[in-house]
């Protein structure tokens, strides 16, 4: 059963109802990115002269312009190209304090060792709930002017059966896609007694976060998490009905790849330093995540996090033609990428990667939805939500071409207008 098709629990975050009011027509859309693979316009289903019928947040109707029915309202893409949102599969929202003077030092030559995450917790821990959701809202407005209309947001900065618990609620005040981390680090009270962090995690903390929750992730990584205690965090979660992503291999080889893809992972994120055996057994799950089957789990690349802590970048052209499953997603936290932006990864992917642009751009759309394992989003095909982006640009070329460029001119969430009208 795939953690989506679970009984709906009590706390579960709520699917946000369709707003019906009347249908609308995006129109003259130059270049159209489905996503759609069915049928023709290569890996993208590139569509010209196109346009979308939008009703009760879902796409209704997709077809050549001329052909498009009469609708209550028009929007005129005037020839612009119009993408599906960006789904960000990977991101750290539930914070306080920001760690500014960090990245000054990192950038004036000291290494990222992932131990500044305890400075954010104790900013975390200090804050009033609605201080948290202050942060969480001005972020999630931040990447939705920039594109992005799913993204998934972790705990993970609170690290005691309380904090867990509310940072996963005001989480899911803003998505349904929430994640359990209460093994980000093991914190400072609890140093020299991992295994009874890990308990307390397992236990009591599980319990707390997983009514909130639909994923459960752990940092597998030397100084954070070993591979018997991750296994077990991510076993106790897996029973509790959540599905497993993992933080693996960003700052050295590691076990972490290999035990999520034992475990059947949605996902497992950063993936930079990769033996010949990871990226075998990553291509093994297959490369499309489809509906029902639960197979493929995507490498979820975050270049934002290599950019800065100033680190070689993880190598997606060997992935992709292995055959891997790659999705692009942004790692939006205070220490190691605080960048909300799809736009500057799908660049970063492009120049530092070596992905082609429309590989970059797949991998930011339908790959962080594969990622989540969600078929409603990442694509324009009707029955998906409503969830699109008109450029200020002819082609989805230019996200990687105009590097730093606003080029979002307009957003659809759930078929509604969220930039000008
Ligand atoms: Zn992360």
């Amino acid at each position: 059963m795939s953690p989506g098709d679970r009984p709906v629990r009590p706390g579960d975050p709520v699917r946000p109802a369709p707003r019906n009011s009347g249908s609308l027509l995006v129109d003259n859309i130059g270049e159209l990115v489905t996503n759609d693979t069915g049928g023709e316009g290569g890996p993208l289903g590139i569509r010209r002269d196109a346009a979308v019928l939008v009703e009760d947040g879902q796409v209704a109707w997709i077809g050549p312009a001329r052909y498009a029915p009469a609708a209550d309202r028009r929007i005129d893409a005037e020839g612009a190209a119009v993408l599906p949102g960006f789904v960000d599969s990977h991101a750290h929202l539930v914070f306080a304090g920001d760690r500014a003077a960090e990245f000054a030092a990192r950038m004036a030559g000291e290494p990222y060792t992932g131990g500044g995450i305890r400075t954010t917790v104790g900013a975390t821990r200090a804050a009033s709930d609605d201080q948290l959701r202050d942060t969480v809202r001005r972020l999630r407005d931040e990447a939705m002017r920039q594109g992005t209309t799913t993204i998934e947001i972790k705990s993970g900065y609170g690290l005691t059966v309380a904090d867990e618990a509310r940072s996963l609620r005001v989480a899911a005040e803003f998505t349904e896609d929430t994640t359990f981390l209460g093994a980000h680090v093991v914190p400072a009270e609890y140093a020299d007694r991992p295994d009874e962090y890990v308990g307390l995690v397992c236990g009591p903390m599980l319990a707390a976060a997983a009514p909130y929750a639909r994923w459960i992730d752990v940092f597998c990584e030397r100084g954070a998490f070993d591979v018997d205690h991750a296994r077990a965090i991510l076993a106790c979660g897996q029973a509790a009905g959540l599905g497993v992503r993992v933080h693996a291999n960003q700052l050295g080889p590691g076990p972490g790849v290999q035990l999520g893809v034992e475990l059947g992972a949605a996902s497992v994120d950063h993936c930079t330093h990769l033996t010949d055996a990871d990226v075998d057994a990553l291509a093994s799950t297959g490369t499309t995540w489809v509906s029902g089957f639960e197979p493929t789990t995507v490498a979820t690349l975050l270049p934002g996090a290599e950019f800065s802590t100033r680190s070689p970048y993880p190598d997606a052209r060997r992935l992709l033609d292995a055959g891997a499953a790659v999705a692009l997603a942004t790692d939006c936290n205070p220490g190691s990428s605080y960048t909300s932006s799809m736009p500057f990864c799908v660049a970063l992917a492009v120049r530092e990667m070596r992905m082609t642009p429309a590989e970059a751009v797949w991998a930011a759309t339908a790959g962080g939805a594969a990622a989540l394992r969600r078929d409603d989003v990442g694509r324009l095909a009707r029955g998906a939500r409503a969830d699109l982006m008109i450029l200020d640009a002819p082609s989805h070329l230019h996200l990687a071409y105009r590097p730093g460029v606003p080029l979002i001119r307009q957003v659809l969430h759930n078929g509604v207008p969220q930039c000008r009208p």
